[in-house]
């Protein structure tokens, strides 16, 4: 039975499952516009998921084939995995900010065994054992699982323009961090129910009512600039705040009202987890040192494969930070790096 929620004024959401992820589902909007509704996110490409999201659009009265575009706010598979069988069924475009284009354009282009030699190289230098290195180096292939190809935007979104949607005023926040073209898009009419603040925000994973979203490196193995995804993600989440939306619909969990509330509670526990990282830091440790010693959601023994290199460029972001604030620096001559707080 798909689940669908009218949230008034033209906007619904569609919650499609993630297949055997905690997380559970993807909520789909449904924006209607004078020119036919578009969706906001699409769900993983998954066959349930296909089912979920084309039958939530039935029950309510529109079929995937009248969709006139898709927003994605990011390049996850979550978000954007459907987008291109949503583009075959109905010849709607497909908006993607540049920077998350770009993540696309390279998962589609380059041979997974360069992603991989990319990730072993930086998980060597990031202090990671050879047993945790050696299973990248004998498992290319990961990355072109059938079905996980995914495509190519056809649109660019430009963040603060109101997009071309005919009777509605929809306008991207560009909010990078958890990817670098991650956008929330604000819908910049008043509340259907009249709640106070400046209208409804679809946060993507930028924010979200109980989770903190990953913040790891944005990994390019073609760009060596010293990005602060960290840092990016603390100054979008300001810009959120100030934004002051009556209403969030984010891409998981559920809607919630009170952006700046929210807003300060992230902003306090990265900087509690910062001042925690600084008191690991009196003694110079190794990215993956430091991951070993940062409190997760479990023992780090219990912490699966894929999720400490996921650990590992969480701690190098924090990493990134605190050097950029001046608070750390790495160890000059120490290979692999090891930091040190200052
Ligand atoms: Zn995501
Ligand atoms: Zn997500």
């Amino acid at each position: 039975m798909a689940q669908a929620y009218d949230h008034g004024g033209g906007v619904r959401s569609i919650r499609v499952p993630i297949p055997d992820n905690p997380l559970g589902h993807t909520l789909v909007h449904v924006l209607d516009t004078d020119a036919g509704p578009i969706l906001i996110d699409t769900g993983w490409d998954d066959p349930a998921s296909w089912t979920t999201l084309t039958e939530g659009l039935t029950a309510r009265g529109t079929s995937v084939a009248e969709i006139h575009g898709v927003v994605v706010t990011h390049h996850h598979p979550d978000h954007h995995g459907l987008s291109g069988r949503v583009r075959e069924s109905s010849g709607a475009w497909i908006a993607m900010h540049p920077a998350d284009t770009a993540v696309v354009r390279r998962t589609r282009e380059a041979p997974p065994e360069r992603w991989f030699s990319y990730m072993a190289g930086k998980l060597t230098a990031a202090g990671a054992p050879e047993s945790h290195v050696a299973p990248l180096r004998k498992a290319p292939g990961h990355r072109t699982l059938p079905g996980l190809t995914p495509a190519l935007p056809d649109r660019e979104i430009v963040p603060g323009e109101l997009l071309d949607l005919p009777g509605r005023r929809l306008r991207a926040v560009w909010t990078p961090g958890h990817t670098p073209g991650h956008v929330c898009l604000h819908l910049d009419e008043e509340h259907p129910g009249r709640l106070p603040g400046n209208g409804r925000l679809f946060s993507g994973d930028h924010l979200l009512p109980g989770i903190t979203p990953h913040i790891g490196l944005y990994e390019d193995p073609d760009d060596t600039t010293l990005t602060d995804p960290l840092g990016d993600y603390l100054d979008s989440l300001e810009r959120v705040g100030r934004l002051a939306p009556a209403e969030i619909l984010p891409a998981h969990q559920h809607p919630f009202t009170d952006a700046p509330a929210r807003v300060a509670d992230l902003l306090a526990h990265h900087a509690a987890r910062l001042t925690g990282l600084l008191a690991l830091l009196t003694t110079p440790l190794t990215p993956w040192q430091l991951a070993e010693r940062m409190t997760w959601n479990r023992p780090w023994p219990a912490i699966p494969h894929s999720s400490r290199t996921i650990a590992v460029s969480e701690a190098e972001s924090h990493l990134r930070r605190l050097v950029k604030l001046g608070r750390a620096e790495a160890v000059p001559g120490s290979d692999p790096v090891t930091y040190v707080a200052v």
